[in-house]
């Protein structure tokens, strides 16, 4: 996806702070953390979102969650919790159109999502 800010820094055109980087997945930290460890988890190849996941998709998804909890595991947040959101289109607050999951946590966070 030439216009896709994710497929730019995963091809390393827009520099990041990355944190991790394997075959299939990239993981960097949010341009604008919403919390002291705030990450993105991306594949390498481009999902515009779950939506157009297919069942193809289901190990490359899971990987991401295997990263999820070793960049947790870094982060010293296996036992404090830490909060894994997929934003799925614009009206759940998708703003950028590759499928990312967003690894939060280092604050305490309540139950209520919205
Ligand atoms: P969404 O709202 O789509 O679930 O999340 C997109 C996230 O990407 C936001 O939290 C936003 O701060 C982050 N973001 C947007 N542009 C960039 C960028 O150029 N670099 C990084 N590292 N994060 C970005
Ligand atoms: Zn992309």
């Amino acid at each position: 996806m030439t216009d896709c800010i994710f497929c730019k820094i995963i091809a390393g055109e827009i520099p990041s702070s990355q944190v991790y980087r394997d075959e299939q997945a990239t993981a960097f930290r949010d341009i604008n953390p919403a919390a002291p460890t705030h990450i993105l988890i991306v594949p390498n190849k481009h999902l515009d979102s779950v939506n157009q996941m297919e069942a193809a998709d289901e190990p490359l998804i899971g990987h991401l969650f295997s990263i999820a909890k070793s960049l947790a595991a870094e982060a010293g947040l296996t036992e404090s919790g830490y909060r894994l959101i997929v934003n799925t289109g614009a009206g759940a607050g998708q703003t950028v159109f590759h499928l990312h999951l967003h690894l939060l946590g280092g604050k305490s966070m309540n139950h209520l999502l919205g």
